[in-house]
């Protein structure tokens, strides 16, 4: 997942990613509220994943277009920091407004270069215009704290303030949601913004930025640089970047907070996930069913939340395996902008071979191949990166398919004898993402959700993602760093400390000036 694939080239095309006239056109940087062509020669690929058209390239920033966003962002940040909350929750309130009314033009460019169905789109834009509401709030937020008289004539208080320019670093799978669990909280604490969406998919930040000049936002506290690990490396190094907030796969994860971290700047790093679902025999298994396989196969398994591991308990095993075949030999793939559809292709071709590959691997390692996907065509769309449901059962911890997070349509089965031994199977695994459990019991419910080491949990819910008011966050290789995204965490994390004691001595007429350690008196 971490490989891009850039190629050069001379071409000076400008303009909108989806202008689909002769050569594909260019995406760009926006530094400073100007679309800037940038340094480099270097261009991605941005792909129809339907079509299999390459509809257009994204310029690759250098270090020089870093540095330009970067300075251009700190520059801002000197006025940003000082405008009053009050505006800066009326500039966040235009701004949510205007994202309201383009709901369906966002939905409409995630579409067309992620290759989601259009309706799971929309739902990606919503969560994250959920979080911009959060942000909305940001003067009761950031209050401080006062104590009066915490000695004779002393008064403490406490407030938070902003970094200044931080960076937000973003993967393809989401990619209007996940920068918008990072920058609308940011900029509401006073920051400065520069995001380096992923390059697979990088049009929707273009809209975006757009919105938030429309909204008043002044220029250059929201910049976007493209780009690969050329200017992801040139944030991590840069002495004027205090943060970076970081989401995308475990080894790029793990990576950028260490790097981030030697560089001395603040940073959380979000990683990949491999999500149970435990399906106990007491549990309604077509409800189960339903809800796993519209959470394995959704955005064709290319979510951070999707179940891509059932541990079936008991007796659920043959049953559940059985109802989960009928459901995954009849879901609908097709192209995001069919209304019908409810799967789409995966992003790129590297994905689809990849895919297919952990399939085949999955079924030479000894895995049960209950429905196989991977020689799926879809009539008019002979060139997408089309791959249908897969379906693995009897596979056991050993094997790739269950140890390497597949990202794609693959949903494999494992069987467990106890609830115990479940919970043992969930906290072995190195991710710690999300989990699920399908239940009618309170007391299984809840002693599964004291035991998993894993951060995010459903209870019968199969993709438990935290309202834009809580946090959001795993553990284990799915988070580096000790802050969660978005809610209360997204505003500790954007956010500095001050504790001020003070006194007017002139008022109690007080001298008690000591050479011992001051205490409270
Ligand atoms: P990725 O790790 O390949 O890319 C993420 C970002 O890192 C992109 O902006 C990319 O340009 C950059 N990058 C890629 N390779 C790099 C390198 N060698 N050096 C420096 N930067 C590099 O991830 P992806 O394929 O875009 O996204 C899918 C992954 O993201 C999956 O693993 C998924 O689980 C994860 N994800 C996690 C969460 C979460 O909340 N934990 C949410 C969404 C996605």
């Amino acid at each position: 997942m971490s490989t891009s694939d850039s190629t050069s080239s001379g071409s000076t095309t400008r303009g909108p990613a989806t202008s689909g006239e002769g050569r594909p056109s260019i995406v760009e940087h926006w530094i400073g509220g100007v679309p800037t062509p940038g340094t480099s020669t270097r261009r991605g690929p941005v792909w129809n994943p339907a079509t299999g058209a390459r509809q257009a390239e994204v310029v690759l920033g250098t270090p020089t277009d870093v540095d330009l966003a970067v300075q251009t962002a700190a520059k801002a940040f000197a006025g940003w920091q000082d405008v009053s909350v009050s505006k800066r929750a009326k500039i966040l309130f235009s701004f949510r407004e205007l994202v309201n009314r383009h709901v369906d033009d966002l939905a409409r460019i995630v579409t067309a270069e992620h290759g989601k169905v259009l309706s799971d789109a929309r739902g990606e834009v919503l969560r994250g215009l959920e979080v911009v509401e959060f942000a909305c709030g940001i003067p009761q937020l950031l209050k401080g704290e006062f104590s009066e008289q915490v000695s004779s004539g002393v008064d403490a208080y406490s407030f938070r303030q902003p970094l200044g320019v931080v960076a937000g670093i973003t993967p393809f799978n989401f990619p209007v949601m996940v920068p918008m669990w990072m920058f609308p909280i940011a900029i509401a604490c006073g920051n400065t913004f520069v995001l380096k969406p992923s390059e697979r998919d990088p049009s929707a930040s273009r809209l975006i930025a757009e919105l938030w000049q429309q909204a008043g936002l002044p220029d250059g506290v929201f910049n976007v640089v493209h780009g690969d690990k050329e200017a992801v490396d040139a944030l991590l190094e840069h002495p004027d970047v205090a943060a970076v907030s970081f989401v995308g796969s475990t080894p790029i994860a793990k990576y950028v907070h260490q790097n981030a971290a030697k560089a001395g700047k603040r940073v959380q790093a979000l990683g990949g996930a491999k999500n149970h679902a435990v399906v106990m025999p007491d549990a309604d298994l077509d409800f189960a069913a339903d809800h796993i396989t519209a959470a394995a196969y959704g955005s064709a398994g290319q979510r951070c939340m999707a179940i891509s591991a059932v541990v079936a308990v008991g007796a659920a095993g043959d049953a559940l395996v059985e109802k989960l075949r009928e459901r995954a030999a009849t879901v609908k793939v097709g192209p995001g902008v069919d209304d019908t559809a409810e799967m789409g292709p995966v992003v790129t071709p590297q994905a689809r071979d990849r895919v297919v590959a952990a399939v085949q691997r999955g079924t030479e390692e000894g895995a049960t191949l209950v429905v196989d996907g991977r020689g799926l065509r879809v009539g008019g769309y002979e060139d997408g990166f089309f791959v249908g449901p897969n379906l693995l059962d009897q596979v056991t911890p050993a094997m790739s398919v269950y140890q390497e997070e597949i990202f794609g349509p693959v949903l494999v089965v494992l069987r467990a004898e106890t609830l115990a031994e479940a919970i043992a199977l969930v906290n072995a695994n190195l991710y710690g993402n999300g989990t699920a459990i399908f239940t009618d019991s309170g007391e299984t419910a809840r002693t599964f959700q004291r035991r998993v080491t894993v951060g995010m949990i459903g209870v019968n819910v199969p993709i438990p993602v935290p309202m834009a008011f809580y946090s959001f966050g795993g553990w284990k290789d799915s988070l580096f760093g000790d802050r969660h995204v978005h809610g209360p965490e997204g505003v500790g994390f954007y956010t500095r400390g001050k504790a001020v004691t003070s006194r007017w001595p002139h008022v109690d007429h007080v001298s008690d000036a000591a050479f011992h350690f001051p205490t409270s008196g």
